[in-house]
């Protein structure tokens, strides 16, 4: 991890900056990177947001400008290598940025990642944040505090805003502290309206994501510990309900709400193979079950993708393989 003095030197030497967030972005991808966005425009520099994906339909209020793009190698690369630094956000291992992930890695620039999740891949430059942030926005918070020139305004903090509550479950996961609050009020005093907010990002669901919801609860199975509750999500029910991958987002989390559960799955089907989504209670730690299968993320949230397998073949696997965290 590096210190701040770093990135400000970084972003006091150069003038030009490309950001861009992980696959399926969610509102801490998102937040972070147009907070990141509006710091640096105020500083004058020249900065472009390129993402692997089209904002989900239920965050595209964040982006009032519509200043992110959505990559296309053709008309993307020769802009990319344009630019003096590549800054990554909320994803700290390149192949998370999937259709960029050569454009990064090939960049000749100053090449950055600010994030809180473990064990980042040795392809950066520099690393800011770390594990003990809850959101990648309280990074860019913490930033442009200590940078003390533009300061925060009402629609960096509303970015943020939308970052941390999100990330921390609205302010109930592991590492909501008396000092997210306090950044959290912060946030408040410059206007952010945190009723709206929360029926922005949650109340705002097409009725088809409902339906689909539905279907993912029907599915829930508890394997034979019933400490383990999982749930699939079909090809067949997406289109069944006009939804797409954006819409699971959360889903997972049902799986918790059950007595006695600690591990929470989600199986959802990809057109080329598995995705999964692991969510536990306290120190069951579900990035290391997510590293078996070539995933990762933080201890109680986790995902991985295994490409060319079907649903049937792997969910004995997965749920044996998530048996031994049960402590
Ligand atoms: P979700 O289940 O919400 O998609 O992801 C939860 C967390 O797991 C993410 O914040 C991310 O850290 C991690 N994650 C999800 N999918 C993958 C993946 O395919 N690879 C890796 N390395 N991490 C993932
Ligand atoms: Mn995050």
């Amino acid at each position: 991890m590096a210190d701040f003095s770093e990135l400000k030197k970084i972003i006091d030497e150069h003038s030009s900056f490309i950001l861009s967030t992980h696959v399926n972005p969610d509102a801490d991808a998102i937040g972070s990177e147009l907070a990141f966005y509006l710091f640096l425009r105020k500083l004058e520099k020249r900065v472009k947001i390129i993402n692997h994906n089209a904002t989900p339909y239920n965050l595209e209020f964040l982006d009032t400008k519509g200043v992110i793009e959505k990559f296309n190698a053709d008309k993307h690369t020769d802009v990319i290598n344009s630019f003096e630094v590549f800054v990554l956000l909320d994803l700290n291992s390149a192949a998370r940025i999937k259709s960029m992930e050569n454009n990064f890695r090939s960049f000749k620039g100053v090449k950055i990642c600010i994030d809180h999740h473990q064990d980042p891949e040795e392809v950066f430059d520099f690393i800011f944040g770390g594990t003990d942030y809850c959101a990648t926005s309280e990074i860019i918070y913490e930033f442009i505090k200590y940078d003390n020139t533009v300061g925060i305004d009402y629609s960096i903090a509303d970015q943020l805003y939308a970052g941390i509550m999100t990330d921390t479950g609205s302010f109930r996961f592991e590492r909501t502290s008396s000092h997210i609050h306090e950044i959290a009020a912060d946030l408040l005093s410059h206007g952010v309206n945190p009723t709206e907010m929360y029926d922005n990002i949650y109340n705002q669901f097409q009725f088809g994501r409902v339906k689909l919801l539905g279907e993912a609860l029907h599915s829930i199975t508890l394997d034979s510990s019933k400490q383990i509750a999982y749930m699939t999500v079909t090809h067949k029910d997406l289109t069944k309900y006009f939804a797409s991958e954006d819409d699971i987002d959360g889903f997972v989390n049902y799986c918790l709400t059950i007595q006695d559960v600690k591990i929470g799955i989600l199986f959802y089907e990809m057109n080329d193979g598995i995705k999964m989504s692991f969510r536990s209670k306290a120190d069951i730690t579900v990035n290391k079950l997510a590293a078996e299968f070539g995933g990762g993320g933080h201890i109680n949230a986790s995902g991985a993708r295994l490409y060319h397998v079907k649903m049937h073949e792997i969910i004995e696997k997965v749920i044996n393989a998530a048996q031994k965290y049960l402590k």
